[in-house]
Order: C-alpha cells, then structure tokens, then sequence
C-alpha cells in the first residue's frame, strides 16, 4: 500500500455525520457570524473616502508622464526615441520636426517632438523611458491618469504631457515638478 504524501498541514477532515435538530436550525453558525460582523464595528477602518482622502503614495511610486522644459521654458524632448525604442509595452510614438529659425524659444534643440504620444493603456510605468532619455525630457509625476469612459481618453497627447511653462506659471511648473523639484 501506498504512503499518502502531504504537501502542506492545511488539509482538514471533513465531519459528514448527520446534523442534530439544534444544528439544523443554524442559530449557534448566525450567532457566530453576527459576532464577526460585530468585532469589525470597533475596528480601525481599512477603507478611505477616495477622492476627499487619500494614501500617501510610497516613495517610488511611478505615475503619469510629465514631458519636461528647461528653465526657460523651451520644450527639452528633441525626438530621438530613446525613450520609445526602450519602452517594453510599444506605448511610445512621436513624430519629429526641424526647428525653424525664430522658435529657438519654444524649442531647446535643432529637432524637436511635432506629435508626442502615450497610450496609457499600454503603459506598464515601468519608468524605463525616463531612463532612456538622455535629455531630462521625459519623467513619470506622483499622480496618475483619472478614470475615463472611452479608450481614446487614455491616449495621452503632447500637450497633455507637456509641464506648464515655468516663465508663464511658475507655480504650476512647479506643483508638477513635484519630488523632482528637490533633487
Ligand atoms: S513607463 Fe514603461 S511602459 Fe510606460 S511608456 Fe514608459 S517605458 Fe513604456
Ligand atoms: S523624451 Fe527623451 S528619449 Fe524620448 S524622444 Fe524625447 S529626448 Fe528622446
């Protein structure tokens, strides 16, 4: 005969004996339940009131896709698709562009990023594009992309990326800079 092998301690016999007239009437198992529900009343309360609340998100915490501009506010991404050769998901598509004379303004160098986009439903916020970038241009914020009912709301487009201009408004360059403002 054979040895019955156990791979874990968690196995339980099961009684099948018939159930007394008591037991039939489940009070004692309703009890039992009541007390649960009723130790959980005093209970700290594991659930927040999302969006008027909300966790503190950890340090390393990966969110939405800032596109960066220097302090001038000329946009750095000049279109090399570093950061769309290194993203595992395909989520990454640009198209590029010469820069004009009279837009050394608007644009830090001789190419720059016409179309920019990133389908969020792809993304995995791995954060491999913000290592690719060789130019400082591309980041993931501490906040994320909000609940949308179609699919194309989650294509995020460049001027959905860009940060706010820091010589136009420095406070919003600034609350979307976030963490990266310290560094
Ligand atoms: S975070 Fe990762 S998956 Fe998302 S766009 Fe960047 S490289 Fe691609
Ligand atoms: S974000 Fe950075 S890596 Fe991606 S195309 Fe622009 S400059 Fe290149």
């Amino acid at each position: 005969m054979g040895v019955k092998m156990q791979l874990t301690n968690k196995s339980k016999q099961v009684d099948r004996k018939p159930m007394t007239f008591l037991e039939s009437l489940y009070l004692w198992n309703i009890a039992k339940g009541m007390m649960i529900t009723l130790k959980h009343f005093f209970r700290k309360k594991p659930t927040i009131q999302y969006p008027e609340q909300q966790r503190p998100f950890s340090k390393v915490f990966r969110g939405l896709h800032i596109l960066n501009r220097d302090e001038e506010g000329r946009e750095r991404c000049t279109a090399c698709g570093l950061c769309a050769v290194a993203c595992p998901a395909e989520a990454i598509t640009m198209e590029a562009a010469e820069r004009e004379n009279g837009e050394e303004h608007l644009y830090r160098e001789e190419k720059y990023a016409a179309k920019y986009e990133i389908n969020m439903l792809r993304c995995i916020f791995c954060g491999y594009c913000e290592e690719a970038c060789p130019k400082d241009a591309i980041y993931l914020s501490e906040t994320f992309a909000p609940a949308n009912y179609g699919r194309t709301g989650f294509i995020y487009k460049k001027q959905d990326l860009l940060i706010p201009n820091p010589v136009e408004d420095p406070e919003g360059y600034k609350k979307a800079l976030g963490d990266k403002a310290k560094q």
